[in-house]
């Protein structure tokens, strides 16, 4: 719990609905008051207080005055193409935050950000060359999907489907993703469905089982190599949980659909993607409900690896499905837009030159908040 009389002001955002009863119990504002706000920001997306009409203005007005209602603001927003948007957004200590708004003809998702960078270090994501530079707070990683809603309803529709495979390792960032991922798929709140919640992770495996156990959102495994030693290379953490001990911990996680574990698998030319790793990966499936997404890589600047050629993804692709694992193609929306993971920061970050010295005083500043 925030403390309400602290000069600085807390996030609108970062409150849950028990946390406003207790404002609201200090405020003087009456009990149900708490819903009636909770549903505004949540429910109804509307982060400016002055437009919320069961309230009297005084009221309104204390309560625009106590919260920070917008925590961060528009640096860039790209349309591509295929319809994908992708928008960065600055947050109060200037830093890049991206998110990916993919509208299809069922289903519109959103693919945000839980950190500013990733410490994980995976060898083929610009995000993880940045390294870490902060943790988001629920309330900014909730404010993504407000946003993208914001822009959807333009068009008559919203986010159905969420994933965590913006920028960070969301198990890096737990008691925020969790407080998050409760919001959005609370019916008070954002209401999405729990089987369109997506929490997606490089194995940070006893994360993996608290999830399980404190919210019933769904996972999928960035997986990309079912060889130990070469997952090991590719993502630093797998020597730190190996394959085998993530395959115990994966038996047992409470899947809330009938896809049961997503497997994420970046197709990369000479190094995944032969007949002998598609023989691994299925070893390795066996025994999990699971559903393979397979993704070409998308090339970015300072990184020497090709997304494999057509006949190694059909190769690959039939191998699995033949042994009945699910297997789409996935191929990255809006690349005319750097829609990958990462990469439109980056490039940002670089065409702002940010001086490192600059960022890490600006984080410094964040963490004596
Ligand atoms: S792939 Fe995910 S976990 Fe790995 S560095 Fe990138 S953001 Fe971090």
């Amino acid at each position: 719990m925030l403390n309400i009389l602290n000069t600085s002001k807390p996030l609108a955002l970062d409150f849950c609905l028990s946390e406003w009863k207790a404002w609201c119990a200090k405020a003087g504002y009456p009990k149900f008051a708490a819903k009636q706000i909770f549903e505004w920001i949540f429910k109804k997306g509307v982060l400016d207080p002055e437009l919320f009409s069961n309230l009297s203005k005084d009221k309104r007005l204390f309560l625009k005055e106590s919260f920070t209602w917008e925590p961060m603001t528009t640096d860039c927003h790209l349309i591509s193409k295929d319809g994908t948007e992708k928008v960065l957004l600055k947050t109060h200590d200037n830093l890049l935050v991206e998110m990916v708004l993919m509208p299809y003809e069922n289903r519109v998702t959103l693919c945000l950000s839980c950190q500013v960078g990733c410490k994980m270090g995976c060898t083929f994501c610009q995000t993880g060359k940045m390294g870490l530079k902060r943790n988001l707070s629920s309330g900014e990683i909730l404010y993504q999907l407000t946003y993208a809603n914001h822009l959807s309803e333009k068009k008559g529709r919203r986010v159905s489907n969420v994933v965590y495979m913006g920028m960070g390792e969301p198990l890096d960032n737990y008691k925020a993703v969790v407080k998050a991922c409760k919001a959005m798929i609370d019916p008070d709140a954002f209401g999405l469905s729990k089987s369109k919640v997506t929490v997606s992770t490089s194995g940070l495996l006893p994360e993996i089982e608290r999830l399980g156990r404190d919210v019933p959102v769904r996972l999928a495994i960035s997986l990309h190599s079912a060889d130990q030693e070469k997952r090991s290379q590719m993502m630093p953490i797998g020597r730190k949980y190996p394959l085998d001990e993530m395959k115990e911990v994966l038996k047992k996680y409470p899947a809330p659909s009938r896809h049961g574990v997503t497997f994420e698998y970046v197709l990369i030319q000479g190094e995944n993607d032969s007949i002998q790793d598609a023989k691994k990966l299925v070893k390795f499936l066996h025994g999990i409900k699971a559903k393979v997404n397979l993704i070409p890589i998308n090339n970015f600047p300072g990184v020497d690896m090709l997304p494999s050629d057509t006949a190694h993804i059909t190769d690959f692709q039939k191998y699995l499905t033949d042994r009945s694992i699910p297997a789409p193609v996935r191929y990255s929306r809006g690349q005319d837009i750097s829609a990958g993971c990462g990469q439109l920061a980056a490039k940002r970050e670089n065409e702002l030159h940010l001086d490192p010295r600059v960022l890490q005083k600006q984080r410094r500043q964040h963490e004596t908040r």
